[in-house]
């Protein structure tokens, strides 16, 4: 189910350390290594799943938690005024860790614009 090689699932079995501020049978959560923001941590499903692509009916108590909870894990980190939940997948999304995973980035700063605008 797991994979030998993937960064996540050795945080995920403890082979590798990370500060973590959520665990249960299905998710864990931890602070990004290069945080983006005041509040910036990843919610990771336990299971091995590539990308969003990979995804399915089949994970909906992983995936249902991950949106379920990042409210909940913001606001205890100090994210009480909002919030901005990321996803990226793939290349064109510019996945650069291939566990699905979810950004979630707080102020107290606003966060500014979603994407940069093209000319
Ligand atoms: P992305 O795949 O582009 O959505 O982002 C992967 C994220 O994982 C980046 O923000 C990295 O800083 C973060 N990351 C990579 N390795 C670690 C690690 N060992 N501990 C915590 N965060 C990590
Ligand atoms: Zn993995």
């Amino acid at each position: 189910m797991n994979d030998p090689n993937c960064i996540f699932c050795k945080i995920a079995s403890g082979e590798i350390p990370a500060k973590k501020l959520y665990e249960d049978d299905d998710v864990f959560a931890f602070h990004d290594i290069r945080p983006q923001a005041a509040v910036h941590f990843l919610i990771v499903p336990k299971e091995h799943l590539p990308s969003l692509y990979d995804a399915g009916m089949s994970q909906l108590r992983p995936l249902g938690k991950m949106l379920a909870l990042a409210g909940e894990l913001a606001r205890k980190e100090g994210a009480a005024d909002g919030f901005r939940a990321i996803i990226n997948t793939g290349r064109v999304g510019h996945q650069e860790v291939y566990h699905l995973h979810m950004h979630v980035l707080g102020g107290p700063e606003p966060l500014g614009p979603m994407l940069q605008r093209r000319k």
